[in-house]
């Protein structure tokens, strides 16, 4: 090419939408698994349409005064709601897909899926080889679609995957020593982190299948993942496209983010959460519904610094980034404690506003300067 790259300035979806946007959220109900059928649960779930769930307190059928005042029944309504039957494609087609589609625009996008262990959150976001999640197929997405848009088939995509542990944050693709947090212009980041370059979309399922075996086990249960630890994969996107005259340089963050069981953890009374704090249960859990809060609440402090999940979800929450939620749910009535705490928060998080702060808040989302904001540097073409 002979022409000269030149920044014009800050253009493009990445800015029209930054501001306005709320926290998207999405409930995925389960099928009931042979373990509860053997228990002799009941179903407590009902998806009514693509939107409505309601949830019944089996335990109140009988009482009758219970029932009349309605407290036995709730009702909850999402962005979108998935039955038991809804395919992992659904899952990423209905929550994710335009999310990628933001990043492929210069625009952050974060996933989290919260619920109980056993809820489903690690079948959404990792899968099986079978049936790949969220993570793998979104991948897959940002390849074909970066393949057929590069304009002179040079592109980037770039992983990495994390995991915050008792508030220690580790590198699941080259595991180690912990890592330190610190801030650097593109915000909160985990130093010497591991950028593994992704080749292919096969290669990425092994990898990420052998990072979630790098996760923290409990010691009573070696083989199975610990429910206190939250698993964060991030991808970075570069690539340049080619607008008229014009070549567009791109660059784009998707978090995608397995969080810890939020059973207990997140006790919806006031009491039981600072009786829990005392006893450290997840403080990470914790500082994301006091976030949540202090979010919705309008706040001008939002404790961000509390955990290290808090930190590194701060763009994610409270800054411009286009931000889904998909909160995992078990179907079974003794489950029915876990399923309401997460219906709870799910419904709390549709409040949350995913735009800047008000000026003068210490712990706002600061607007990186240009020099730092790659995905919003248009570089223009000019002719000679
Ligand atoms: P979590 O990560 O929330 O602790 P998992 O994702 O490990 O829960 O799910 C618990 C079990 O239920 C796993 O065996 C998983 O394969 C199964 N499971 C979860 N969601 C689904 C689903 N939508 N369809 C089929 N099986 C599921
Ligand atoms: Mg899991």
């Amino acid at each position: 090419m002979g022409g000269k790259l030149k920044a014009v300035g800050e253009i493009g979806p990445g800015n029209a939408d930054a501001t306005g946007s709320r926290i998207l959220v999405f409930v995925r109900l389960r099928p009931m698994s042979r373990k509860e059928k053997e228990a002799g649960s009941k179903s407590c779930v009902k998806i009514l349409n693509k939107k409505d769930v309601d949830l019944t307190d089996l335990a109140s059928e009988n009482d009758y005064l219970r029932l009349k005042r309605g407290r036995g029944h709730h009702h909850f309504c999402f962005d979108a709601s998935f039955p038991d039957s809804t395919t992992q494609a659904e899952v990423y087609s209905t929550s994710t897909a335009d999310l990628v589609e933001g990043v492929l625009q210069g625009r952050n996008g974060t996933v989290f899926c919260y619920g109980a262990t056993g809820a489903g959150k690690t079948y959404t976001m990792l899968g099986t080889m079978e049936n790949p999640g969220v993570m793998v197929l979104a991948i897959k997405d940002l390849f074909s679609k970066v393949r057929q848009r590069s304009y002179d088939g040079s592109h980037s995509i770039q992983l990495s995957y994390l995991e915050v542990y008792n508030e220690t944050v580790r590198d699941l693709l080259s595991p180690g020593r912990p890592l330190l947090l610190r801030e650097d212009k593109q915000g909160i980041v985990a130093a010497g982190l591991t950028q593994y370059r992704a080749y292919s979309t096969d290669e990425v399922m092994k990898l990420l299948q052998q990072g979630n075996q790098n996760r923290t086990t409990e010691p009573t249960r070696m083989n199975e993942t610990s429910s206190r630890s939250h698993a964060i994969l991030q991808v970075v996107v570069e690539y340049r496209y080619l607008d008229g005259a014009n070549i567009v340089a791109r660059v784009g963050k998707l978090s995608l983010i397995d969080l810890a069981g939020s059973e207990r953890a997140l006790a919806t009374d006031q009491r039981t959460q600072r009786s829990l704090e005392g006893a450290n249960i997840n403080r990470s859990l914790l500082a994301l519904s006091s976030c949540i809060n202090a979010l919705v609440e309008g706040k001008r402090h939002i404790p961000y610094r509390n955990s290290k999940l808090t930190q590194l979800l701060k763009d994610s929450l409270g800054g411009a980034c286009n931000t889904v939620m998909i909160a995992n749910i078990s179907p079974s009535n003794l489950s029915f404690g876990e399923t309401q705490n997460t219906l709870h928060w799910a419904d709390r998080a549709k409040e949350i506003k995913t735009k800047a702060m008000t000026a003068g808040n210490e712990e706002s989302y600061k607007a990186p300067d240009a020099d730092a904001d790659q995905s919003k540097l248009v570089l223009e073409l000019q002719k000679e």
